[in-house]
């Protein structure tokens, strides 16, 4: 997971100082020596290493925070808030044109992942912000990158404009605006050529595309597992092209955290968006507040929340609540449950968006836990209907049969069935704590 390093380091760091009555500023400095090296561990850019543990000294030794009740979590506070702004402070929208359609170049190097992020951001217009993309195959010299974005295109049932690779990028930017005009396409996205190195000569025709008519945004996007290497090209980039934002993509990979940390830093550009998967849904809005207090094992659950939210349909919802009130709930209604949070993704990756679940002995080891759901399933699907609504009629026998249809054991069955009884006792307290009869909204 990205960031590992530098999380458990920081975490490490802040424990320490975390119930503190009385902080000197030695306790400060040996802290500071701690963050400064965890962050150029993590491939920080030096300078922002540098004025990075500057600022929180200066506000870690201030007064107000000496004297405080609580000078430790202070501390804290003053890293999680200095960290936030490194990143950019709030997160960063998108500049729509008020006069569609609003132009948005895509800029990179070879292997960034910008063909791919073109479709994700697509995706992401359309579904979030219910506008009409259109997708424009303007990387005519990597090969296969048009046939990429094609068929990217034909998956997201997303319109494609190319013109073969014959044709000049600025002629095809040309007429795929004019293209979005006519169609009213609301926002034309170009997948622009890269290179595997910086050269004037694609420079020079990013900078004639721009001049057919001025973006609205300039993307550049960037692979977060390149480290520095990732902000030396967005310094290049902004400096010869302009950029108006950055795209990191591959923060799903082991990535030390560098590039998230130095490019706003360095560019004065902010992170629009975070690349979390080579699927078409994994492109997320980068919110630097949820990133610091994830670095720092406090949890996301606002994103957790947002994730939750994307995979629930509401109807369904509803429907279970109902039954929570009932307690009619079955077997069958528990597997859907595990089935939908199993959607949201590993649960390893969800667990470290709750907070303080890292410091939670065991929790650690959560892919076991998914096994244990695979378990779970298979004794649910080796159930008959009968006894996925009543439980209670399983007899000995059936277990046994059960234990063999599933592969686990009698103990897993019974320990399965005791939970889903304890689950069912609990509703019935909470229904009746509500007042009854599931009418009133339950109160928690
Ligand atoms: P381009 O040359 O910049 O257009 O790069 P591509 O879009 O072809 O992407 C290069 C590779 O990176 C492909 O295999 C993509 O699937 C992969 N990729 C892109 N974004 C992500 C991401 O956020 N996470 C992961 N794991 N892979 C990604």
């Amino acid at each position: 997971m990205a960031f590992e390093g530098l999380a458990e380091r920081l975490q490490g760091t802040i424990q320490k100082i975390k119930g503190k009555g009385k902080v000197s500023e030695q306790d400060v400095k040996e802290m500071m020596r701690e963050v400064r090296f965890a962050l150029i561990e993590a491939d920080v850019n030096l300078k922002v290493v540098k004025d990075f543990v500057k600022r929180v000294s200066e506000r870690a030794v201030g007064a107000d925070v000496m004297k405080s009740l609580t000078p430790g979590q202070q501390v804290i506070k003053i890293v999680q808030d200095e960290l936030q702004q490194l990143m950019g402070g709030e997160q960063s929208p998108i500049k729509f044109n008020t006069k569609p359609p609003t132009v948005i170049m895509m800029v990179g190097l070879q292997g960034a992942g910008k063909t791919t992020t073109t479709g994700k951001l697509a995706n992401v217009l359309r579904k979030k912000y219910n506008r009409k993309p259109l997708l424009v195959a303007a990387d005519i010299y990597r090969p296969a990158a048009i046939q990429q974005l094609e068929t990217l295109g034909k998956q997201l049932s997303l319109p494609v404009f190319s013109l073969g690779n014959q044709v000049s990028p600025v002629e095809i930017a040309r007429q795929a605006i004019e293209k979005a005009k006519e169609e009213h396409l609301d926002v034309v996205i170009i997948d622009t050529a890269g290179r595997l190195h910086i050269d004037e000569e694609l420079m020079q025709e990013l900078k004639d595309i721009r001049s057919l008519k001025e973006p609205d945004e300039v993307f550049l996007v960037v692979d977060a597992m390149t480290g520095q290497d990732a902000v030396n090209v967005a310094k290049s980039f902004d400096e010869a092209v302009g950029i108006t934002g950055v795209v990191l993509t591959k923060l799903d990979g082991d990535t030390r955290g560098g590039a998230a940390l130095s490019i706003r830093a360095v560019t004065e550009k902010p992170i629009k968006f975070v690349g979390m998967g080579e699927k078409m849904d994994a492109l997320e809005p980068f919110h630097p507040e949820r990133m610091a207090s994830r670095i720092l094992g406090m949890g996301d659950v606002l994103s957790l929340i947002e994730k939750a939210q994307a995979e629930v349909d509401m109807d369904k919802a509803k429907e279970l609540e109902e039954k929570f009130m009932t307690q009619t709930f079955t077997f069958d209604d528990f597997i859907e449950q595990l089935q939908a949070v199993k959607k949201m993704g590993p649960l390893d990756e969800i667990l470290k968006m709750i907070p303080g679940a890292s410091k939670i002995k065991g929790l650690d080891n959560a892919k076991v836990d998914e096994k244990q759901m695979a378990h779970i399933e298979a004794i649910i699907y080796s159930m008959t209907p009968a006894e996925k609504t009543n439980p209670e009629i399983i007899t000995a026998s059936r277990k046994k049969r059960i234990a063999k249809g599933s592969g686990t054991s009698i103990q897993e069955i019974n320990r399965l069935l005791k939970q889903f009884e304890d689950m069912k006792k609990m509703m019935k307290q909470m229904t009746s704590m509500a007042g009854g009869k599931g009418k009133k909204k339950m109160k928690l």
